[in-house]
């Protein structure tokens, strides 16, 4: 099995951020929509063993999988691009590569042995990749983090030049992103950093089959034709990919518009079948003409300097907008702005108020405030999460009159733990990949806000979190207002809670963020934007 398998490797060259994450989505959607089933990975060169213990500010999101993997954001963009389920395979990190190689050295895998680079952790690279043969994928799309020259991805770019080898140019084809700066003050778009990382990925034994140039600007044929000749590409394999001015997802239109698509089948000796992007392209137009009107979202958070720290919550949100041909806002608050003054001034014209998930006491009380407000103005809420534990502390504290209430991940001496460790939790110590995580179902109520949402009774959402809703305060804070309409199917777990008596305030426990896609938006978010709208103040 998996022997026709082909894989395609995406490297990127001059600087990070160049969004090969987003190439490489864009690439899976077009051949999915060319009728071939892909399965996406990524390779991060750094030590963590996967991005779970890192801050959002080092690293922006961590996205979880349906199988309960911490991973990059970039498997965001694969699972709402291409609409594909990716799992553990999908992200290896180099910490992840050596801790296999270092067990296996202590069980005596390689019992007499020096264990090196080449060939033991290359070995393990390789492995990594070519396991996802078994996915059933016609297509692996392997993306490697990075920057050609990185002394870090050096072992993986060395696993990629050996597969190209053993696997032969038609499966295993090299799409290299690179960037062409414009030069202001010349008034020019250059070529010689493409030229040199291409040079770069030469000394590594690797020629690219495709160049990607992401540029501001477009390109003149001068450059195709330089690129060509100084990177040993054919001048039909250097693509333009311009910036894109309203919506990310018009990026894989425009390489489809120059026909990148056509050109990988081509390498592979693919057939070319026809490609569809009808419903596509109609999403992408809602996205650029959102002519039904406009709504206003604060999202109440505490990594707000770095917007990719919510990455599929803002997806999640302008999906749901998109969807309706609204026009999205997003007002990005600090929740420690929050602590002091008037609320209202930060809230004003605001028609939906949002609390993401978190951990840490920073920020805490001004989420908590965020959620007060939304309570009693009666403005469209929805908590995720830490959002939503924070619904039951406001619940407690605010309604209920007990004022020293909280989270035990804040104070383990509070009177009022209405937010207390999960019994799975409680005897563990190590922190990484430890905590609930991945998807569970939740049984919802008749008559209630998510049940009428999601149109269905049962649903399956990702979780990760390490504490819950505390089950000895269910009846205190239902006499608060707060009415629990998901639980696990034992009834044990709370994850979703709402208030009847609000226009629309819904918190659930889970992140039903990482299931939203373009094409199909997460129904909580689609109500969430839909309430909000329909409830605008002004
Ligand atoms: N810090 C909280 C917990 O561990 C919430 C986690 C989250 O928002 N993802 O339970």
């Amino acid at each position: 099995m998996g022997e026709s398998v082909k894989h395609l490797f995406i490297t990127g060259g001059v600087v990070s951020s160049l969004g090969k994450g987003i190439t490489a989505a864009s690439v899976a959607l077009l051949l999915k929509q060319r009728g071939y089933n892909v399965f996406l990975q990524k390779l991060d060169p750094y030590l963590n063993v996967d991005p779970g213990t890192m801050s959002p500010y080092q690293h922006g999101e961590v996205y979880v999988t349906e199988d309960g993997a911490e991973t990059d954001l970039d498997l965001g963009h694969y699972e709402r691009f291409a609409n594909v389920t990716c799992t553990k395979q999908s992200n290896y990190t180099t910490g992840r590569i050596y801790s296999a190689v270092i067990q296996r050295e202590r069980m005596g895998g390689y019992l007499g042995g020096t264990v090196q680079v080449v060939p033991h952790v290359t070995d393990e690279i390789k492995n990594a990749i070519l396991s996802c043969s078994d996915s059933g994928a016609d297509i692996v799309i392997t993306e490697i983090g990075g920057t050609a020259g990185d002394i870090e991805s050096s072992p993986f770019l060395e696993a990629l030049r050996q597969l190209r080898v053993e696997l032969g140019p038609e499966k295993a084809v090299f799409l290299h992103l690179t960037l062409l700066p414009f030069l202001n003050a010349s008034g020019e778009l250059k070529t010689k950093p493409a030229q040199q990382s291409a040079s770069i990925m030469r000394s590594i034994g690797i020629i690219p089959d495709v160049l990607i140039c992401r540029t501001e600007v477009p390109m003149e044929e001068e450059h195709f034709k330089k690129l060509s000749l100084f990177c040993s590409v054919p001048r039909t394999a250097v693509i333009e990919e311009r910036d894109v001015s309203d919506s990310i997802y018009e990026v894989p239109v425009e390489l489809a518009k120059q026909g990148l698509d056509s050109l990988i089948l081509k390498k592979f000796n693919l057939p070319e079948n026809q490609l569809d992007l009808t419903e596509w392209e109609a999403m992408v137009s809602r996205a650029i003409n959102p002519d039904c009107g406009e709504v206003r979202i604060a999202v109440v958070g505490k990594y707000m300097a770095l917007r990719d720290a919510y990455k599929s919550v803002f997806e999640a949100l302008s999906h749901g907008a998109v969807d309706q041909k609204l026009d999205l806002k997003i007002e990005c608050i600090e929740a420690e702005d929050l602590q002091t003054g008037d609320l209202s001034e930060y809230f004003d014209g605001v028609d939906g108020i949002l609390v993401p998930g978190g951990f840490g006491y920073r920020g805490l009380d001004g989420k908590i405030e965020a959620v007060k407000y939304a309570r009693e103005n009666n403005i469209p809420f929805f908590g995720i999460c830490l959002g939503m534990q924070c619904v039951a502390i406001d619940a407690a504290r605010n309604v209920a009159g007990l004022s020293d209430a909280n989270s035990l991940e804040f104070d383990e001496d509070t009177p009022h733990p209405v937010i207390s460790l999960m019994d799975e939790q409680k005897n563990v110590v190590n922190k990484g990949g430890t905590m609930r995580l991945g998807a569970f179902p939740c049984v919802l109520k008749d008559g209630s806000k998510a049940r009428e949402a999601y149109g269905v009774s049962e649903v399956s959402e990702r979780h990760r979190h390490r504490f819950e809703f505390n089950n000895e305060y269910r009846e205190i804070l239902d006499e608060a207002g707060l009415v629990l309409t998901g639980l696990s199917p034992d009834k044990s777990l709370v994850e979703v809670v709402e208030r009847p008596d609000h226009k629309w305030f819904v918190a659930v426990q889970f992140h039903p963020e990482f299931k939203s896609r373009p094409l199909n938006p997460h129904p909580l978010f689609r109500s969430f934007v839909e309430a909000a709208f329909r409830g605008k103040r002004k």
